[in-house]
């Protein structure tokens, strides 16, 4: 610090090279590029070599594009907590990885030949895959570059990619692996499809939006005379009702539950359009309101109660029966029909979906494949050949209306299955693929078993809590994982078939022989000749190799595999992964995907934590997306306003929740940064020169500076321990989870608490008290400390700010660990300044090597003289009665009756309970509040009634150089201490 004139007299006023102003645009390329240069991510593994390794492990983005603030803010989490992991001096290994397979880069390519006027038939799929290739390619390049610029912390020289041939082979041989624990079967299933793209979709790949359909009420004519109930075929139908008019001519059943009552209606309205006086229609008992509600039926009877031998031996003509669907369509008894809503009877398609599929199979029904592969009706719907089967619903009621088959229509809204790629609807088709098995017993029980026990046994802890559940519940409602996909850029399952019985070849050596080409060169051969003259005892007569490729899912989900079981480290197993930490969609995606492959292969989920966080909205609580316009380009945002912006933001949202970001969150965010920026400055200033003298033993510092040290060792011994999670057992598990949210806050809090209560208490003592006072000492320790914890603290958060505070603070104050090697000056010094100084020491080692960073060296643990301190009680009651005082001092300002605190007394009245938490401690009240609330003067009257707050405005005179007012002095004369101190620092 340096003397300034103040108001005519010099104070001590704090001085540093760290600017007011960030400039981080500027700044922050230079720091990247200098951490570059001496490979910062290698000497922090160099350093902590053979210690606690903490692997969080990546999810891959899609290398599709330019990152977008979500990536943003998933990247920056996770590079916080490895940050954290850093300064507490654990090992860490991040290797960030692309996902680069899979429809939307293939779709892009597409759209890219159409443009041309090339036609992708005329393409070999060589040649569409090494376009792929080059596409994703490029996309990592960039996307690696933008991770970095945001301060992002990892191996980004040596990343994984699943398209790299090592993580290919790491795949296949999961692949076979699954298939010899008979895991994976082929077969015939209803997947969900998409049309566009023209292939099945994972469970993840699906997103449900409401829209409007036209739903149908049906007939369907009774064709069989049962006489015995007095059914007259001609005048009788079963009544149906479907949203789904496109899936009628794949009609082969009716579906009714038994447990319903099913009844036999006669109409008496007079003739309309849709219905006739006299006729019959069975329907669900429950179900007749909708009759009168949806069919503005008014007038009709119940003629009889229909029994469950009646009903089995119905049979219909199909509604459309003129246009050629002659066959009988069955009633059928099946448990998934339910009463809510329609008729009480479920048109079925077993083509069309998952219960009506196995209702097909058990009855051994017709399943014919009405709809091709691009959305267009097959030969199998006559009448409808060739047309998009999404445009039909029209000619559909149409057609009904003619056959006079049509019992009504409407308008319905529901919720229905879209690609979320495309953002097409979806339909149910029944295709040959490749599953994996979810219900089949093993040893063990199910697959789903055994990851469903994996969730709830306690070997991972979930943050937050509920996403255990969320994934449970997920978990127990899918079906089989189908792992087939009929595109091109993907890793091809590779299996051969046998074209006579369709058996799929399990030949041990083979595998081993096509593991160890695919790790040479990739997967690019299967797709050629190539596989038949690898395997000369395979006959193309005899054989057949899948063409599909596999979910991309189905890749990412092995990560563990490729990126953290293959790898070896000396000491340490990097598997299974300390945390997996993603945004809470990948409950459907990756956690569920790695969660069974896990389960699968190594028999325990891959994880040992889960953290998840929520989604970005704008301003006005809609999803960010950039086909809105309302997304925020971080790059664009970084190159403006710097990264650490956008990382405070980041630490300072509740991310578990939805994130609203905009324009004003950022100006706000901006205010904050000032405040950090400001709160670092003056610490460094005051520092400045601070040599060893003005270190004291931490048992003779004030009150005030023993709290904050009380609180510093607090919060880095919480930190800890959340931290080392490590193996997790049942017990430990309790209350004990890695929250990164809590610990985010607690640094903010130690922050903040200096800034508003330490700092500006203190300002008095550093800016008026002689440079050589003990009062000054006091606070000169405390800050040291403070400085490093809070910079090296703030540093996962801010990394380019603290770099630069922290390359001052080594230029200004570093020197102090030399003196560690003097003899002389280390029997004068207390126990935790000899520990203090060799922390400097340490660092100073760093520095000369010329690579001296704030994310280098572990922090400085504060020394447990810190925590031995009985003051914890009183100090909140303490604070509570300041908070007291400055709410009424406040109440003074706002009337213009004083304008600073320094213009009152103050005087107290405290109870007899309040003498009792004061303890020992109550003769330092009056010193410790008069500071705290920071007025001239203030009185304290123990033992008394009530607590009472009285404020005095003071018309004393104010001593020109410390504000404060005294009594005993002239106008313009300065106070007895001020007069002290300048007569002692000669400068009077
Ligand atoms: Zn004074």
């Amino acid at each position: 610090m340096f003397f300034m004139v103040r108001a005519s007299y010099p104070v001590l006023l704090p001085n540093t090279q760290f600017p007011m102003k960030g400039d981080l645009s500027l700044k922050e390329p230079l720091i990247l590029s200098w951490w570059k240069n001496i490979k910062l991510y290698d000497c922090i593994r160099a350093l902590r070599k053979g210690r606690s390794l903490k692997v969080l492990a990546d999810g891959p983005p899609y290398a599709n594009g330019p990152i977008h603030l979500g990536h943003a803010l998933n990247k920056i989490l996770k590079d916080i907590v490895n940050r954290f992991n850093v300064i507490y001096g654990f090992d860490i290994d991040f290797v960030p990885g692309w996902d680069c397979h899979g429809l939307p880069i293939e779709a892009q390519i597409e759209k890219e030949y159409l443009k041309k006027g090339v036609k992708k038939r005329e393409v070999s799929s060589h040649v569409l895959r090494t376009h792929c290739r080059d596409f994703a390619e490029r996309w990592i390049e960039e996307q690696s570059v933008a991770m970095q610029r945001l301060g992002v912390l990892g191996k980004f020289d040596d990343l994984y990619s699943t398209m790299k041939s090592d993580f290919e082979a790491c795949v296949v041989q999961a692949l076979f692996e699954l298939f010899q624990k008979d895991l994976i079967y082929q077969g015939t299933r209803p997947v969900l499809w998409s049309c566009v793209e023209q292939t099945a979709l994972a469970e993840a790949e699906v997103e449900y939006k409401d829209i409007t359909s036209l739903a149908l009420y049906v007939k369907f004519p009774v064709c069989s005379s049962i006489s015995d109930c007095g059914l007259n075929e001609s005048r009788t139908s079963v009544l149906i009702w479907t949203t789904t008019p496109w899936s009628l001519p794949g009609n082969r059943a009716i579906c009714y539950n038994f447990e319903f009552v099913y009844v036999l209606v006669e109409i008496e309205d007079e003739d309309s359009n849709l219905w006739k006086k006299g006729e019959r229609i069975i329907i669900a008992q429950d179900r007749i309101s909708c009759l009168e509600s949806a069919l503005g039926l008014k007038k009709y009877r119940i003629a009889s109660v229909l029994t469950q031998d009646v009903l089995k031996k119905i049979f219909c003509h199909h509604p459309l029966n003129t246009l050629g669907y002659t066959f009988k369509v069955p009633l059928l008894p099946a448990l998934h029909v339910t009463c809510d809503v329609g008729t009480g009877f479920v048109h079925t398609a077993p083509n069309h979906g998952p219960e009506d599929f196995l209702v097909g199979v058990k009855y051994h029904l017709e399943i014919p494949e009405t709809i091709l592969s691009d959305g267009t009706f097959s030969e199998c719907a006559p009448g409808f050949t060739g047309k998009n089967m999404w445009k039909t619903d029209i000619a559909i009621k149409d057609a009904l209306l003619q056959a006079n088959t049509l019992g009504g229509y409407h308008e319905y809204l529901h919720s229905y299955p879209h690609s979320w790629r495309s953002k097409t609807p979806l339909c149910y088709r029944t295709t040959p693929q490749w599953f994996i098995r979810l219900d089949q017993e093993g040893k063990e029980g199910s697959l789903r078993e055994k990851a469903l026990h994996a969730i709830q046994e306690g070997k991972v802890s979930w943050h937050p809590k509920s996403s255990s559940l969320r994934l449970a519940n997920m978990l127990r409602n899918r079906p089989d994982w189908c792992i087939s996909r009929q595109r091109a850029w993907g890793i091809p399952l590779m299996f051969f078939v046998n074209k006579r019985n369709g058996a799929c070849l399990n030949d041990s050596s083979i595998f081993q022989k096509l593991y160890e080409r695919v790790q040479k060169e990739g997967v690019d051969f299967w797709f050629t000749d190539e596989p038949f003259l690898m395997f000369p005892e395979l006959s193309p007569q005899d054989w057949y190799k899948v063409e599909d490729i596999m979910d991309v899912w189905l890749e990412s989900g092995l990560t563990h595999r490729s990126v953290l079981k293959n790898r070896t480290t000396e000491n340490f197993s990097l598997w299974p992964a300390w945390a997996y930490f993603e945004g809470s969609d990948q409950h459907r995606g990756w956690f569920q995907s790695s969660l069974l492959t896990g389960v699968a292969l190594e028999n325990r989920p891959p994880f040992q934590s889960v953290l998840t966080h929520g989604f970005l909205l704008d301003e006005s609580g809609e999803k960010q997306s950039k086909s809105k316009g309302n997304g925020i380009d971080p790059v664009k945002f970084t190159n403006e306003h710097g990264a650490d912006l956008l990382r405070l933001w980041v630490a300072h949202e509740d991310y578990e929740k939805d994130i609203r970001v905009g324009d004003e969150v950022f100006a706000r965010v901006k205010d904050m940064y000032k405040k950090y920026r400001n709160t670092l400055r003056f610490m460094l200033g005051v520092l400045n020169g601070i040599s060893v003298k003005d270190l004291l033993p931490i048992h003779q510092l004030d009150f005030l500076s023993r709290r904050v040290l009380y609180n510093l060792y607090h919060t880095h011994t919480e930190l800890l321990t959340t931290l080392s999670l490590d193996q997790v057992t049942n017990s430990e598990f309790q209350g004990r989870c890695l929250n990164v949210q809590s610990f985010l806050k607690r640094v903010i809090q130690v922050c903040t608490d200096l800034s508003i209560f330490y700092l500006d208490v203190k300002k008095d003592t550093l800016y008026c008290d002689a440079s050589d006072a003990f009062s000054r000492k006091q606070v000169l320790t405390t800050l040291l400390y403070c400085f490093i914890f809070l910079c090296k603290h703030l540093a996962p958060i801010l990394p380019f700010t603290t770099e630069e505070a922290f390359s001052i603070f080594g230029k200004e104050v570093l020197g102090l660990g030399d003196l560690i090697d003097t003899p002389e000056w280390k029997k004068d010094l207390s126990l935790d300044a000899v520990e203090l100084l060799s922390w400097f020491k340490k660092e100073g080692v760093l520095q000369e090597r010329e690579y001296w960073s704030v994310h280098l060296q572990d922090i400085f643990s504060p020394s447990s003289c810190f925590k031995d301190w009985d003051g914890s009680t009183c100090s909140e009651h303490i604070l509570g009665i300041r908070s007291q005082v400055t709410e009424i001092l406040e109440i003074y300002r706002k009337n213009k009756e004083i304008k600073s605190s320094l213009d009152a007394k103050v005087y107290i009245d405290l109870m007899n309970e309040d003498g009792v938490i004061a303890g020992a401690y109550k003769d330092f009240y009056e010193t410790i509040l008069i500071e705290l609330c920071m007025t001239s003067d203030l009185k304290i009257r123990w033992n008394q009634a009530c607590r009472t707050v009285k404020v005095e405005v003071l018309n004393w005179n104010k001593c020109p150089r410390c504000w404060k007012r005294y009594s005993d002095i002239q106008e313009s004369q300065i106070c007895q201490r001020c007069h002290s101190v300048l007569m002692s620092e000669n400068v009077c």
